[in-house]
């Protein structure tokens, strides 16, 4: 396997990150393709995303469900309903689904996602994987939801950059840096094979943090990463930095690029095609595929729940069926060149590899 990895250093990095030449730009992308096929060989994993509730405790500044936002409708899908969406990934050969929520702590909530897990195990016979994506979690909860089922975390640090953090996030307890850093690690002592990531195009970020952010990847092995474009959401604190963004556009290529020189520094992990980039272009997620990404995350959530599920302006597809959805991404896959795999769970041989060699 190739192993670009170590002969990067973070000044070479920027240097990846800081290309303007559109044909300098374009082989960036062209490696990073070629990096994913010689481990994926064109395999792209699928995952059905279900977001099961958009109540939060937390309040980060650029996220359109934190707890100070009144005008959304709140909701925590009933099981059954939840239970149908898993069904329907698993009638469709999905393999794998993400669980997803804004953050609560509250015994009522932890208790309710063991239920998820349990059904989703059972109405699958243990053969849907799944990944959780609910935020930071006692270590004791994070436990009792492995053996429960969940094999799979995304919790992203967001960025990497501490002083960033903390004007993006309230100065309080219940948004510490160290305690997202501790819950990443409990996440990966326990077994969970874990992801992390980090929006691109803070207002205030800089090359140099977005390099650090890949080196932090890089240093804390981890096995996935979901990352993307930040995008505003009006309803937000940080709506008032917006004249502080780079253009749409230039936030859209930078994320490519992170895609790409993450591909290059770790050839075997999963990185995610996220729906962000589809909120700016709508093939956007194709082109993630372009540019060394290798999964794909179908939201299959009712519409009735996922149009008051918006972290940011402009999500797409909030008023189309699964179904629908679901058909179009498989057939975008393919036209793209791509193969959309079935009844896989769709581990990065990463986990595996060091497993093995720990
Ligand atoms: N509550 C959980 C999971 C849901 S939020 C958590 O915070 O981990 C999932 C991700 O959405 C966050 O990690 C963040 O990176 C992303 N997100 C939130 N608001 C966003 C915005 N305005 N633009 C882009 N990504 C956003
Ligand atoms: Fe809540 Fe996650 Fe949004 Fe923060 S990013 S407000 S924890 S849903």
């Amino acid at each position: 396997m190739t192993n670009t990895g170590e002969i990067f250093s973070r000044e070479r990095l920027i240097e990846m990150l800081s290309l303007h030449e559109p044909k300098a730009i374009e082989s960036l992308f062209g490696l990073a393709k070629s990096i994913a096929y010689e481990t994926f060989l064109g395999d792209v994993y699928m995952r059905g995303l279900i977001e099961v509730s958009n109540i939060c405790a937390k309040n980060c500044n650029y996220c359109g469900i934190r707890a100070d936002n009144k005008n959304i409708q709140r909701y925590l899908m009933p099981i059954e309903k939840v239970e149908e969406a898993a069904q329907f990934a698993f009638d469709n050969n999905l393999g794998s689904v993400v669980i997803q929520s804004g953050e609560r702590n509250d015994k009522a909530f932890t208790d309710y996602l063991d239920d998820v897990i349990k059904m989703v195990m059972r109405i699958s016979d243990g053969k849907l994987a799944i990944t959780l994506s609910c935020g930071e979690q006692s270590e004791e909860t994070y436990r009792r939801w492995f053996e429960s089922g969940a094999k799979r975390y995304l919790l992203r640090i967001e960025t990497t950059n501490i002083a960033l953090y903390k004007t993006i996030h309230p100065n309080n307890n219940k948004h510490n840096f160290s305690h997202r850093l501790e819950a990443l690690t409990a996440l990966k002592d326990i077994g969970y094979i874990t992801g992390t990531g980090v929006m691109i195009g803070l207002p205030g970020q800089t090359i140099a943090d977005l390099a650090d952010d890949l080196l932090f990847f890089r240093d804390l092995e981890v096995d996935m990463v979901g990352m993307g474009p930040y995008l505003v959401h009006a309803e937000t604190p940080m709506a008032a930095d917006e004249a502080k963004l780079l253009p749409i556009e230039k936030r859209f290529e930078l994320s490519m690029k992170m895609i790409s020189a993450l591909r290059i520094l770790m050839p075997d992990i999963n990185i995610a095609a996220s729906t962000a980039l589809q909120a700016i272009k709508p093939e956007g997620r194709m082109l993630a595929l372009h540019s060394g990404a290798n999964v794909m995350m179908p939201n299959i959530t009712p519409v009735e729940f996922t149009e008051n599920y918006f972290l940011y302006d402009g999500k797409p597809g909030t008023t189309i069926e699964p179904t629908e959805k679901l058909e179009g991404i498989i057939s975008d896959i393919r036209k793209a060149g791509f193969n959309p795999c079935f009844n896989v769970a769709g581990n990065p041989p990463h986990f595996y590899r060091t497993q093995q060699t720990v």
